[in-house]
């Protein structure tokens, strides 16, 4: 037996899969694993005050080891996490400045989506990486 956690806070989730034939395999049953990407109660809270803003490697900025090892799960578009993901007041994507390098359309599309897959540039270039510095210290 083998209890699920969530992906984004680490706790126990709810979950349980029980391994069909697991007594025939000489490796030990994980204790814990992530099942899925969904959050748990907790986190599904948090993520209703914002926007999820998750930073994507896109073909041209991945580092040619992700290319390779990851290329059997690519779907259209590319795109390669990079772990950085950040919760966004919808204000944040209604400031010109962010508009500009994203352009207005897709911002407006975002706020209605609730969620943000940001290419690693456009990261830079809307002041993320600033922001983020700011709120580390
Ligand atoms: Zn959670």
């Amino acid at each position: 037996m083998c209890k699920g956690t969530c992906f984004w806070c680490h706790q126990d989730n709810g979950l349980i899969w029980k391994m069909e034939g697991a007594h025939l395999n000489p490796n030990p049953t994980p204790k814990n694993a992530v099942f899925d990407y969904d959050p748990c109660a907790q986190c599904a809270d948090v993520f209703d005050k914002g926007i999820a803003a998750i930073r994507v490697h896109t073909e041209e900025t991945a580092p040619d080891y992700m290319k390779e090892e990851w290329a059997p799960y690519q779907k259209d578009p590319l795109c390669w996490p990079t772990g950085e993901i950040v919760l966004i007041t919808d204000e944040y994507f209604k400031r010109a400045e962010v508009r500009e390098v994203i352009g207005s359309a897709i911002a407006d599309e975002i706020i209605e989506d609730r969620c943000a897959i940001i290419p690693f540039n456009d990261w830079t270039d809307m002041g993320l990486d600033r922001a983020l510095e700011k709120l580390r210290g």
